[in-house]
C-alpha cells in the first residue's frame, strides 16, 4: 500500500518542479515530509486588540481607521500611516512600499493589521506588518482558530506554506500516518495518535486551548515532541549498534606496567580516578568497542586516567592513538605521556599537520612496523597514510570541541573490515546531564566528580576594564611575590590573524607598563617548537607573565600560576571560560581570576559572569549555561545541528528527555519501527554527517 512517503509533494496542486525544488531545500520531498515540517509556534490572531491596551513587545492584530499617511524623510525614508481605534492610536511604519500600498492607505479607509509593538518617534509602530484592507469580518470567538508560523527558506513564504500543509492535510484520511508507538506508552502518558497529532498542530481546532498551543504544551505537540526526542535517540544507538557489531581486540589487564607507573607517580589515584578506571579497565577486556565518555571537571584528572588507559592497552600488545583538539594541548600530552612512559621503555611518536617530510615519514614508519607504541597529535592523526601495526584504543580528550560529525569520522577511521577499536572520550568540562544523555546517547559514561584533595578555591573578580591600570598592579604584585599570572587576550568572531595580533600588541603595552617582568606570548600562530619553548620557560618559572589567546584555554598544567586576567569575558561561553579559570587553582597558593569586561554588559552576558563568580562547580555552571544560551551552544557551533529540533525544546521538555532514555531499548527491538521513527525525524541525516 502506498504511504505518504512514497508520495511527492508534486502530488500537491499547484507543486511543480520549481516549488518542489524549493520545498526540497527544507528537506521535504515527500508528503510525509511536509506534515513533518511542523509550525514552530502560533499567532493569536483570533482577536483583535484595543490600540489602548497594547504593550511595548506585545503581538497581536489591531483594526482601526487610517488618520493619515505621510511619507518621511529622515534617516531613511519611509512611510507613516495613523491608525485609530476607540481606544488609542497606532503607526504603521513601511520602509520599502510601492506606489500602490501608498496609495491605498488614505484617510477613512479600514485597515487590520498584525505586528509587533517597537517604541517609534510617533509612539508605538508596527513596523512592516501583514495587512488587509476593508477586511471581512472576524469570525466569532470560539470559531477563530491560531495561525501556525513554519520555518521558512528563501523563495516561499509562511502563505504558502499554510496552505499546502492544509492540502497535505486532506490525503490523511486515506493515508493515515503509521504510529509505530505501542498504544499503552500512549495511553499511560495520555497522548493523542500520531496522525491526529499531525492534524492539530497544522490546524488547531478553535476550541484547543491557546495558551497550551503558544506554550507548545498541548498534548498534541507533547506527542510530537516525545516522538522527536524518541528518533533522536534512537539515532545515535543505532550508530552504537553499528559500532558494536564489530569487534575489539580484548585488552587484557596483564603485565607490570601499570604498576610500574602508578609506583612513579608522585600522588595516589582519587578514589573517584580509581572508579573510572575500573571501568575502563572492564569495557576494554571486552571483545567489544569500548564507547566511552569520561567526564570531569577541570583540574579533575583526566590526563592519569587517560594514561591508564593506554597502559593497559599498550600491555596488551595493542597500540594506542591520543587526539586533541589543538596543538598546543596535545604537545602538553606528548611531554607528560613522554614523562611517563619513556621511563617504561615505551616508545612514542607525535604528529600534527606541521609535522612534514622526512620526519613524518619516519614516524609513520614507526608506528606502521609497530615500534611506536603510542601516537600523540592533533586530527592530523587521522589521515589515510596514518596506518597502524594494531591500534586497539584511540583517545579522544577535550572532545567535545571535535564534534559529533568528527566524531563519527574518526570511529571509521579507526575501523578496518570487521575490527573497530576501543574509544574512549574525555571532555573538558562537564556535559549538563540531560544535553548527555540526548547528544551522547550512543556513550557510556563516567564521571570523575572529585578534585584532587588541597585543591584551594579560586576567587573570581568580575571588574570593568576602565580599571585595567589596578588590575596591571595586581599582576606586577603576584609575580613580584614569586607567582606566575596567565594575561589571557579574546577576540572572537574575528580571524586568527587579528587575535594574535592582539595578543601582541597587549604582550608589547604589558611588558612596557611591567618592566620588571618576565612577559611571554603565546598564540595560534607560532610555530610549534616556538610555542612549546615558550610554555617550557612558563613552566620552569623563566616566565612571570603569559600572555596569550584562548589557545592555552584546555589543558595547560603550570601549578605555580595562580592569577588569570581574561579580557572580554562577555564575549566568551561559560564552559570556555570555566576551562580558562581552571588553569589555576592548581597548587598550594590562593588563586585569583579577574574577568575585565568591557561596559555595557548585556544582561546575558551579566548573568553569564555573575554565574562563574558564584559557583566552580563545572556541573553547576554547565546546566547554567545551557539555561542561558541553549543546547547547540552548549556544545560548540560546530554541533549545534545535532540538537536542532523541530518542535522539542531542551528547557521545556527536559522531563522527556529521561522517559526517551527509558523507552528506547524496548522501541529498539523493532527494527522496522526504530528505522521508520529515524527517517521519520531525521530523513537522511541519520549518520548525522550533514545534520
Ligand atoms: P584535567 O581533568 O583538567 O585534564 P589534569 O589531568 O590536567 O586535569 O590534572 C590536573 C592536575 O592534577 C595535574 O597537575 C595532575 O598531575 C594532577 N593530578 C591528577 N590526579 C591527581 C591526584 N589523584 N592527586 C593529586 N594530583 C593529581
Ligand atoms: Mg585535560
Amino acid at each position: 500500500m502506498a504511504s505518504l512517503e512514497d508520495l511527492p509533494v508534486t502530488t500537491l496542486k499547484g507543486v511543480g518542479n520549481a516549488l518542489a525544488g524549493t520545498l526540497a531545500r527544507l528537506g521535504i520531498t515527500s508528503l510525509q515530509d511536509l506534515l513533518f515540517h511542523l509550525p514552530h509556534r502560533y499567532e493569536d490572531r483570533t482577536r483583535v486588540i484595543p490600540m489602548g491596551s497594547l504593550r511595548l513587545g506585545d503581538t497581536g492584530v489591531v483594526e482601526g481607521t487610517v488618520m493619515r499617511a505621510d511619507m518621511v524623510m529622515g534617516r531613511r525614508r519611509s512611510l507613516q500611516v495613523t491608525l485609530r481605534d476607540d481606544s488609542g492610536f497606532l503607526v504603521m511604519r513601511f520602509f520599502h512600499f510601492s506606489a500602490a500600498q501608498k496609495n491605498q492607505l488614505t484617510e477613512g479607509v479600514r485597515v487590520r493589521c498584525y505586528g509587533e509593538v517597537r517604541p517609534g518617534r510617533a509612539g508605538f509602530e508596527f513596523y512592516h506588518p501583514e495587512y488587509q484592507v476593508n477586511p471581512p469580518a472576524m469570525p466569532p470567538p470560539g470559531e477563530a482558530t491560531l495561525t501556525p508560523v513554519y520555518p521558512l527558506t528563501e523563495g516561499i513564504q509562511q502563505p504558502r506554506v499554510r496552505s499546502l500543509c492544509r492540502q497535505a492535510l486532506g490525503y490523511l484520511k486515506r493515508y493515515p500516518i503509521p504510529d509505530w508507538l505501542p498504544p499503552s506508552l500512549l495511553a499511560d502518558y495520555q497522548l493523542p495518535d500520531i496522525t491526529s497529532a499531525v492534524a492539530l498542530v497544522h490546524a488547531p481546532p478553535a476550541d484547543a486551548p491557546v495558551h497550551l498551543l503558544m506554550e507548545g504544551r498541548h498534548p498534541a505537540q507533547q506527542r510530537l515532541v516525545m516522538e522527536e526526542l524518541l528518533a533522536h535517540q534512537l539515532s545515535l544507538l543505532l550508530v552504537r549498534q553499528q559500532i558494536q557489531q564489530r569487534q575489539a581486540l580484548p585488552l587484557l589487564p596483564g603485565g607490570d606496567l601499570t604498576e610500574r607507573f602508578l609506583d612513579q607517580l608522585p600522588f595516589s589515584l582519587t578514589p573517584a580516578q580509581a572508579r573510572v578506571v575500573a571501568d575502563i579497565r572492564q569495557d576494554l577486556s571486552q571483545p567489544l568497542p569500548m564507547l566511552r565518555l569520561v567526564q570531569g571537571d577541570v583540574g579533575s584528572g583526566k590526563t592519569v586516567v587517560a594514561a591508564l588507559a593506554a597502559l593497559q592497552a599498550i600491555g596488551a600488545g595493542a597500540q594506542v592513538a591520543l587526539m586533541a583538539p589543538t596543538e598546543i594541548l596535545a604537545e602538553q600530552h606528548y611531554q607528560n605521556f613522554r614523562q611517563w612512559l619513556e621511563p617504561l621503555g615505551l616508545e612514542m611518536v607525535w604528529l600534527s599537520g606541521k609535522v612534514k617530510g622526512k620526519a613524518r615519514t619516519e614516524a609513520l614508519g614507526r608506528l606502521a612496523e609497530g615500534k611506536a607504541r603510542l601516537i600523540i597529535g592533533t586530527h592530523a592523526l587521522f589521515q589515510g597514510d596514518v596506518l597502524f601495526e594494531r591500534l586497539g584504543l584511540v583517545i579522544i580528550d577535550e572532545q567535545h570541541r571535535f564534534g559529533v560529525h568528527q566524531r563519527l569520522a574518526l570511529r571509521d577511521k579507526g575501523a578496518e573490515g570487521q575490527r573497530a577499536p576501543h574509544q574512549l572520550i574525555m571532555t573538558a568540562t562537564p556535559i549538563p546531564r540531560t544535553l548527555a544523555m540526548s547528544a551522547y546517547a550512543d556513550l557510556d559514561t563516567s564521571v570523575i566528580d572529585e578534585l584532587p584533595p588541597g585543591r584551594k578555591p579560586i576567587e573570581t573578580i568580575v571588574i570593568q576594564d576602565s580599571r585595567r591600570d589596578e588590575v596591571i598592579e595586581r599582576v606586577r604584585k603576584a609575580c613580584q611575590s614569586g607567582r606566575q599570572a596567565y594575561w589571557v587576550c579574546t577576540l572572537i568572531e574575528e580571524s586568527e590573524a587579528l587575535q594574535c595580533q592582539a595578543a601582541e600588541v597587549t604582550a608589547e603595552s604589558l611588558q612596557e607598563r611591567l618592566p620588571e617582568l618576565r612577559v611571554g606570548l603565546v598564540h595560534g600562530r607560532l610555530k610549534a617548537a616556538d610555542k612549546a619553548a615558550v610554555m617550557d620557560r612558563f613552566k620552569e618559572g623563566e616566565l612571570d607573565l603569559l600572555v596569550a589567546t584562548t589557545v592555552i584555554e584546555v589543558g595547560v598544567d603550570v601549578p605555580n600560576a595562580s592569577l588569570i586576567i581574561v579580557e572580554n569575558p562577555e564575549r566568551l561561553g561559560l564552559a570556555q571560560l570555566h576551562q580558562l579559570r581552571g588553569r589555576v587553582g592548581r597548587g598550594e597558593q590562593a588563586s585569583f581570576c579577574v574577568l575585565m569586561y568591557q561596559a555595557p554588559l548585556s544582561q546575558n552576558g551579566r548573568a553569564r559572569l555573575q554565574a562563574l563568580r558564584d559557583s566552580q562547580d563545572g556541573f553547576v555552571i554547565a546546566e547554567k549555561d545551557l539555561e542561558i544560551r541553549g543546547p547547540g551552544e552548549v556544545l560548540g557551533t560546530r554541533q549545534t545541528g545535532m540538537m536542532q529540533f523541530r518542535l522539542a525544546d531542551f528547557e521545556r521538555d527536559r522531563d522527556w528527555i529521561e522517559s526517551v532514555r527509558t523507552m528506547a531499548p524496548s522501541v529498539m527491538k523493532d527494527t522496522r519501527a526504530t528505522e521508520a521513527l529515524v527517517r521519520r525525524w531525521l530523513g537522511e541525516r541519520v549518520r548525522y554527517g550533514d545534520v
